[in-house]
């Protein structure tokens, strides 16, 4: 599932190009994507609009609109493709005709990804726990989290009510930076394991950004190719090869019902 960075990457190159452009015609393929209001509201609403800006909250696209805005959620195979002509697709759940001739097409093979048009988007957002690279978010914040809740470190970084925008590829990466274990109970952890996680997490995404997302299977940047941030990993994936750090084999380990790769000897 494309995470904070491949999200961020995405806004990042649709911004130059979509800014500014009106949405001429809207193809809605696969009514089953839009979550709200219906889908013939959801046509009627974003035909004409003027894109005035893109931004990004957890794993949200914001596109702003001149009336309320569009909300795109790419869960687990969606895509934005830019084109710049029609091309038949299969997967292809909803064209939006741009007013210089462009498409932007939401392509989805597993059909999870979902689509919102709404007036006021932070109803959706204050669900969402608060953006790990704003720079106002601290360590202090982080220790504020995850002071008295019961879970293990894995299971809430994946919680988007705690932190918006991590999954499971960020959430590993995050704790083998700070040399957490996955199963570490969060109120375990002391001053000094919290700056270290704080820290974690913030370098496990911006190295994602910096190479433009990780492509494992499915994400796409915007004009199709991949993201080069699966060759950098430090243990996602690295079932069986050594520890960065001490060469330890990586282990991957389902733990309460997800799969977590770290290193069992550093990873305390
Ligand atoms: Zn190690």
């Amino acid at each position: 599932m494309p995470e904070l960075p491949e999200v961020e990457t995405l806004v990042r190159e649709l911004r130059p190009y979509i800014t500014g452009r009106r949405i001429d015609h809207v193809i809605l393929r696969w009514p089953g994507c839009v979550v709200t209001p219906s889908p013939r509201a959801f046509v009627r609403r974003m035909k004409g609009r003027v894109i005035q800006e893109v931004s990004r909250r957890g794993k949200f696209l914001r596109f702003v609109l001149d009336q309320g805005s569009w909300l795109v959620h790419l869960k687990m195979t969606g895509r934005l493709l830019l084109l710049s002509a029609f091309e038949p697709d299969p997967y292809a759940r909803a064209d939006f005709i741009l007013d210089d001739g462009r498409i932007l097409r939401f392509q989805d093979l597993r059909k999870f990804g979902r689509l919102y048009w709404v007036a006021d988007p932070e109803r959706i957002f204050r669900q969402l726990g608060p953006e790990p690279l704003d720079p106002q978010f601290r360590p202090e914040d982080l220790a504020r989290r995850l002071a008295g809740r019961r879970g293990r470190l894995k299971a809430l970084l994946l919680d988007q009510s705690v932190l918006a925008g991590i999954g499971n590829i960020y959430a590993d990466e995050a704790l083998w930076r700070a040399r957490l274990h996955p199963m570490r109970p969060a109120a375990s952890l002391n001053g000094e394991e919290i700056q270290r996680l704080w820290e974690g997490i913030r370098e496990a995404l911006l190295a994602g950004l910096r190479h433009h997302g990780t492509t494992i299977q499915w994400y796409r940047r915007l004009e199709g190719g991949s993201g080069e941030h699966q060759r950098y990993l430090k243990v996602y994936g690295r079932a069986g090869q050594p520890c960065w750090r001490c060469g330890t084999p990586v282990v991957r380990q389902v733990l309460q019902g997800r799969s977590a790769y770290f290193c069992p000897v550093c990873q305390r």
